[in-house]
């Protein structure tokens, strides 16, 4: 089968087990997931599981990327703010949603920002915007955002992330340390309000 074959299977699956959005569908359906994760793994890039990407990362099973976009309730033209960017295949699954112009992300690792941004950059995506730095500090120059979402575990949402969603805006991500259970919190007159969605793994944020 070619790559888009599996993909296309992979999607299919997703589909009949998750309840997911049309719009997620489509862009996990449009990103080419062996095109982001080192050549030694693309023969796995679309088993439903995380994959190896260097400096010790992982990038998530696709049912995990799937299903964050579907609770960040996505829509064209939203500003959205990533942390943990890693390899970008995430970033260009959300910028199939938003708009490429439209998502930051920012990455600790200066070799998988870089590598991330060239990556995105042959795919199209180069309107995704890179940068290499602290994640726990977000990204304030384009502050505010619609959605906020963490690749990497926190005990809590950082104070910087909480400042740089707009009011009624989302943040996703897993919290906890040991257990991670993953968070939705609605921004709405200053306070968080919280749903768990689950229990899920995540590398711990630097
Ligand atoms: N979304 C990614 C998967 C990310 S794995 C993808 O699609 O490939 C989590 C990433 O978070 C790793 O690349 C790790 O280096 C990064 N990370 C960890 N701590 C961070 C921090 N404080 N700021 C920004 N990125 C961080």
């Amino acid at each position: 089968m070619s790559f888009e074959e599996q993909r296309h299977a992979l999607v299919e699956q997703l589909a009949a087990r998750e309840n997911l959005g049309e719009e997620t569908l489509a862009a996990m359906r449009a990103v080419p997931r062996h095109e982001f994760v080192p050549e030694s793994t693309r023969d796995d890039a679309y088993s439903d599981r995380p994959l190896p990407i260097g400096e010790g990362q992982t990038i998530s099973a696709p049912h995990m990327v799937a299903i964050m976009t579907d609770l960040l309730q996505l829509s064209p033209g939203e500003s959205v703010l990533e942390v943990g960017t890693g390899c970008g295949y995430h970033a260009a699954v959300t910028a199939e949603v938003v708009g490429p112009e439209n998502v930051y992300t920012v990455e600790y690792h200066e070799r998988l920002a870089q590598r991330a941004r060239e990556t995105l950059g042959r795919l199209g995506y180069d309107d995704v915007s890179v940068r290499h730095g602290d994640g726990r500090e977000g990204w304030p120059e384009y502050a505010t955002y619609d959605r906020i979402y963490m690749t990497c575990a926190a005990r809590e949402f950082p104070d910087a992330l909480v400042e740089q969603l707009r009011d009624g805006g989302v943040l996703l991500g897993p919290l906890g340390n040991g257990t991670q259970v993953l968070t939705r919190a609605r921004h709405s007159g200053g306070a968080l309000q919280r749903e768990s969605h689950g229990r899920v793994r995540f590398v711990p944020l630097k």
